[in-house]
């Protein structure tokens, strides 16, 4: 039986993200993009209601709540601004969950309990000045030195870089494999502020999530013991795409609650505004807006939802993730750009809310995975090119047992 309806647990977590942020964030969201300051003291307070481990089993210091929970507090969060979900995509989606199918005990003792109660702050650095799309393309090494290996690299564009404490990263461990392009010669690590060599900063000048941090990292010879590596020597990049997983599913319910912003200010905006003598929402061409942006907006939660069942029953998700992603970043730059429009001039400039949703939307349809490679990816599935193998480690379902 198909049943589409949310749980209570759902509606509570819904109605606690929601009351949050739109009473302690959304009045001052103005002043922090306008500063371009990332206001650390968010996260104790994101701690404090268990955001920062939602879906992280109760054990491991986290919420203990199932993935479409997770989803709803993404749309919660960036229907009041993008840096409030990028937060929890690379906390929880990227790393985490990460961590949750693929760490050790041991590793999930000393990082993701932490993590999981909001002490400490972790991100997920894949990407490098020279390397996005192609993950196969970094250059990122770790050359074995005794017990531990010697790290050396850069990595760009990572959101949270200047302010996390723990880091995911992937580096060459086996350079005739890099010379081959063949995946299995990368590794994945944890990394730690404070490990000598380790040295982070922060990009400035962004057309968006100004509120937000976006940094890079700079390995030069970090010591990390073996006892860091992720997973086995080279499963970095099946990691790498693991995590993925992950984070786009928070991508895709971040941008539909972006869409479903867009939609509210469109629709209190156009029933306010006159021309011609009546209010400008009576125009056709108006509705049509607002039109758009209510069926995307139905459309990319069902897309999100769809995947975080699937994550719920541990059922594989890559395809419908991607989907999901794809449908709701192009669905949220559609109405950011219509609710421009529907703002006339007002909508360009940031008196209206909507200019930096316009600003804001655009990164999704670039960071973790671009809305090309969600394409090739959807293509690659019914193509029949892309079909999905059996994983060594995987997400709990849910309900998490112990
Ligand atoms: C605000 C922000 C936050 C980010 N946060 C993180 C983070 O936390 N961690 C992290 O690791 N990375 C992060 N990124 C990086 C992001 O994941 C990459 O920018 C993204 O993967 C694209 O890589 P690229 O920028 O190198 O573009 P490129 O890979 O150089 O691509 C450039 C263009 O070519 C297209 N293209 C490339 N290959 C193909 C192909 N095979 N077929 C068709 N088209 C193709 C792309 O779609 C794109 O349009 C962030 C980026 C931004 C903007």
């Amino acid at each position: 039986m198909i049943d589409f309806a949310l749980e209570a647990e759902h509606l509570m977590v819904e109605k606690l993200v929601r009351d949050w942020a739109g009473q302690k964030i959304a009045p001052r969201i103005q002043e922090l993009d306008r500063a371009a300051h990332f206001d650390r003291s968010i996260l104790a307070e994101m701690a404090e209601l268990g955001l920062l481990g939602l879906c992280i089993p109760e054990s491991y210091g986290g919420a203990g709540m199932d993935y479409i929970s997770l989803g709803l507090a993404c749309e919660e969060l960036e229907y009041v601004d993008t840096f409030l979900r990028v937060i929890l995509s690379v906390h929880v989606g990227l790393n985490s969950m990460t961590m949750m199918a693929w760490a050790t005990e041991e590793q999930k003792q000393h990082y993701l309990v932490p993590q999981a109660r909001g002490t400490k702050l972790a991100t997920y650095a894949l990407t490098e000045p020279n390397a996005g799309s192609d993950a196969v393309g970094i250059q990122a090494t770790a050359r074995r030195d005794g017990t531990d290996y010697l790290l050396n690299g850069e990595k760009m564009w990572i959101s949270l870089a200047d302010v996390a404490d723990h880091f995911i990263t992937f580096a060459w461990t086996d350079q005739e494999k890099r010379a081959a392009r063949d995946h299995a010669g990368i590794t994945g690590f944890i990394l730690e502020r404070g490990m000598p060599g380790l040295t982070t900063g922060t990009i400035h000048g962004k057309l968006g999530i100004r509120a937000g941090n976006t940094g890079f990292l700079s390995f030069n010879d970090v010591r990390v013991p073996a006892g860091n590596v992720l997973g086995e020597p080279g499963e970095g990049f099946k990691i790498a795409m693991f995590a993925l997983d992950q984070g786009r599913y928070t991508v895709a319910a971040g941008a539909t609650g972006l869409v479903r912003a867009c939609l509210d200010a469109s629709v209190k905006y156009a029933r306010e505004r006159h021309s011609f003598g009546q209010p400008i929402g009576q125009h056709q061409l108006v509705k049509e807006l607002i039109a758009d942006m209510s069926r995307n907006y139905e459309a990319s939660r069902l897309l999100y939802q769809r995947a975080g069942w699937m994550k719920n029953q541990g059922l594989r998700n890559t395809r419908e993730t991607a989907v999901a992603k794809w449908y709701a970043c192009d669905a949220s730059e559609k109405a950011a750009a219509d609710a421009v429009e529907v703002h006339g001039a007002y909508g360009y400039s940031d008196e209206y809310p909507v200019e930096r949703f316009y600003r804001n939307c655009k990164a999704a349809v670039i960071y973790e995975g671009s809305r090309e490679i969600q394409k090739l990816i959807a293509a690659d599935y019914a193509l029949g090119y892309r079909v999905d193998r059996p994983m060594r480690a995987g997400l709990p379902s849910y309900p998490f047992s112990g």
